[in-house]
């Protein structure tokens, strides 16, 4: 069997660990073209002595002398900046990139691989909010496979497999709710983000998780969906599941309905990904209904949590305003990170960003970025502005 050759961008992160875990179980299937990531030196120099890639980028220009040197010796390539990244993705062989990226970086290489005609494993949600119909369009041109590593939109490619996709009366994507399902505003007020990073079921990178204890995350997965699967916005539905073992479910235009069921663990989407359309046999831990005697359903608090809101009336307003969305909420999950914002001020800062950058109907590339650069300077002055506030108000 001819092997896998793989990209995997964001190879030290949460899902590129985990993706390069699937390939360490599996060496006669895949091997490793690239692997890339931000800053992560220390383990960036260890997987390529591992996997002999046959290059790396590390995206922080301060880190090339520290990777170089360690990897001086070997026959890896040792490229850095963000240039690079979109580079390293067309290089002859590659036949699957995994987009494992956290952010609208992600965009841009992700474009540059399916031009060079790559398959695509994408985990990089934010491409698609940002700038689905423009990738989507580009899919199709080039003929490629865009396979979804997201829980949900993994269990949705799933239960599509066999099935004409234009009988799909709906879709419903579950979300756990987060670590703060079921709290008033009054108490979201005050909560910091160590309590937010605490995650009930999910081990990820610390954006996402500030997204799914916002309910973002849903909306940006709704965004997610609607290019994926290209369905209108009013087919998909959001079901809170707190234990998170339905991964998301599909209801056909006769009422039936089907779902993808597993223990939370990312290593299974990400394997279906890498080897699509094969299921291969693997040891993770397999699922008891014992342990889980009772699932449970419950609606979305839209009104508390707000982002999932924003992020539909975002996907309705079309063009940039997606690009918007993701680019403000990109500001404030990093400044609530850092303590400079609170919980709930997020969704008053993307939105009142949403109001002040310029619509555009149908953009281009470039005008992604631009808007995604604007988005980020208005939303950092609304946060500086809501640090004065604050200060004067104490
Ligand atoms: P993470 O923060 O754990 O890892 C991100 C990786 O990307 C790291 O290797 C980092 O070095 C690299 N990176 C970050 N910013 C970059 C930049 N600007 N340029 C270049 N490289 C950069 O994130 P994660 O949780 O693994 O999430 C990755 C993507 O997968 C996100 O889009 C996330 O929404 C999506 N996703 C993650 C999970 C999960 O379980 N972690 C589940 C579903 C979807
Ligand atoms: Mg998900």
């Amino acid at each position: 069997m001819k092997k896998k050759q793989l990209a995997i961008l964001g190879a030290t992160g949460s899902i590129g660990t985990q993706a390069l875990e699937v390939v360490r179980a599996n060496p006669d299937r895949f091997v490793i073209q690239v692997l890339t990531a931000a800053a992560n030196a220390e383990l960036l120099i260890q997987q390529a002595l591992e996997f002999r890639p046959r290059a790396v980028v590390i995206a922080d220009e301060r880190k090339y002398a520290e990777v170089k040197k360690a990897l001086a010796g070997t026959s890896t390539a040792v490229l850095a900046g963000n240039a690079a990244l979109e580079e390293v993705v067309q290089g002859d062989g590659i036949d699957l990139v995994l987009t494992a990226l956290v952010g609208s970086a992600g965009l841009r290489p992700t474009v540059a691989a399916i031009r060079a005609g790559k398959d695509i494993a994408l985990a990089n949600k934010e491409t698609l909010v940002v700038a689905g119909q423009l990738v989507m369009a580009l899919v199709e041109k080039h003929g490629v496979n865009l396979l979804p590593v997201d829980s949900e939109h993994s269990a949705i490619f799933q239960c599509l497999v066999g099935e004409d996709s234009n009988s799909v009366e709906k879709i419903y994507l579950t979300a756990s709710g987060g670590p703060f399902r079921g709290k008033s505003r009054e108490y979201l007020a005050t909560v910091s983000h160590e309590q937010a990073l605490r995650h009930p079921n999910w081990v990820m990178g610390a954006k996402i998780t500030i997204d799914s204890a916002t309910l973002m995350n849903k909306g940006l997965e709704v965004i997610e969906a609607k290019w994926l699967f290209g369905l209108d916005i009013r087919q998909i539905d959001v079901v809170v599941h707190p234990q998170s073992i339905v991964h998301s479910l599909v209801q056909f235009a006769d009422g039936s309905i089907k779902a993808q069921l597993g223990l939370p663990d990312m290593r299974l989407p990400i394997q279906y990904a890498l080897m699509y359309p094969e299921r291969v046999k693997n040891s993770f831990k397999r699922f008891s209904f014992i342990a889980y005697p009772e699932f449970t359903f419950e609606q979305p608090d839209r009104q508390t949590f707000r982002n999932l809101a924003l992020a539909y009336h975002a996907m309705e307003r079309g063009g940039n305003v997606p690009c918007i969305l993701n680019a403000a909420n990109e500001v404030v999950v990093a400044e609530f990170l850092k303590g400079k914002v609170g919980f709930l001020q997020m969704s008053d800062i993307i939105e009142e960003t949403m109001q002040a950058v310029d619509h555009l109907p149908l953009p281009s590339l470039d005008d992604y970025m631009a808007t995604d650069s604007k988005s980020r300077e208005i939303a950092t002055a609304l946060v500086t502005k809501s640090k004065n506030l604050y200060h004067i108000v104490k």
